[in-house]
């Protein structure tokens, strides 16, 4: 029999940010090929209506992932309650654009913190369940512009190039104990972060992107999946662009 490299039949899946956009995608990418699912979220409320409609063993944890106490516990809290974790997708993110001139500290920081130091913390806190098993996965998500820079995004840009770094330095660390690190770089993905945009920055933004439209949540679960799979265990510290050309 020819075995299935994509199922995550009984495997316990943190996905960070699972409440709507990309992440809920991936949640249910997840949860369809048989993981158990943590759906990780500020608001509660929304990340268990998600983790609902995903049916199966789907649990809500409300987290802020800036917060090192919030992380350690809602973290802490999936794997008692899974008995370990085999998957983390760090996803949670936000955007807080302004010409750099115009930059404030605080939505600097902010942007920092939840994309850069969420990712940090929450890698870090399912490290020792990860080592215990001796296996694990982590994906984390960029964007394309982590790789090219984008005008009005240098606090976004900057940390999610951050986490390119992060994501092979992490990846060289803890190679020996069989947990791979890699990271997706989405390009415009259609989510609440996106319609966001004006008409003439969506036309605008489409011209540069050479499959012609913008991606849906399902395109990067998939890409997401693979990395996280059987298929992909020789591949670690790897951007894998998912992004219709964009960056190309
Ligand atoms: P989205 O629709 O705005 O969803 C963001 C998710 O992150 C929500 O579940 C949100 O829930 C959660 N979140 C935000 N801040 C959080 C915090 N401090 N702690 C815990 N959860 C938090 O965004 P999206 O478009 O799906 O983006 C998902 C990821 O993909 C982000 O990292 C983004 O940078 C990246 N990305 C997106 C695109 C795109 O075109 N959409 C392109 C490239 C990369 P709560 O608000 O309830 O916390």
């Amino acid at each position: 029999m020819v075995q299935d490299l994509f199922d995550f039949s009984g495997k316990c899946v943190i996905v960070t940010g699972g409440s709507r956009g990309i992440g809920e995608s991936t949640a249910k990418a997840f949860a369809e090929r048989g993981a158990r699912v943590a759906v990780l979220a500020r608001n509660v409320d929304r990340a268990q209506a998600t983790a609902d409609s995903l049916g199966g063993e789907a649990k809500a944890y409300g987290v802020d992932v800036s917060d090192e106490a919030s992380v350690t516990d809602a973290i802490g809290s999936v794997v008692t309650d899974f008995g370990g974790v085999d998957v983390l997708i760090n996803n949670a993110g936000i955007t807080k654009d302004n010409l750099l001139m115009r930059q404030s500290v605080d939505d600097w920081n902010q942007v920092i913190d939840i994309n850069l130091r969420g990712t940090f913390l929450c890698s870090r806190a399912v490290l020792r369940p990860m080592i215990k098993k001796r296996a694990g996965r982590i994906v984390n998500i960029t964007s394309v512009i982590g790789l090219t820079g984008n005008t009005g995004q240098g606090n976004y840009a900057a940390s999610k190039a951050g986490i390119i770094g992060f994501t092979k330095s992490l990846a060289k660390e803890v190679a020996s104990r069989a947990i791979t690190v890699n990271a997706i770089a989405p390009g415009l993905i259609d989510t609440d972060m996106t319609r966001s945009l004006g008409e003439d920055a969506q036309k605008k933004i489409l011209e540069g992107i050479p499959l012609g439209r913008f991606g849906d949540g399902a395109e990067v679960a998939s890409a997401t999946m693979f990395l996280a799979s059987d298929a992909a265990s020789y591949v670690t510290g790897e951007v894998l662009r998912v992004d219709g050309g964009m960056a190309m």
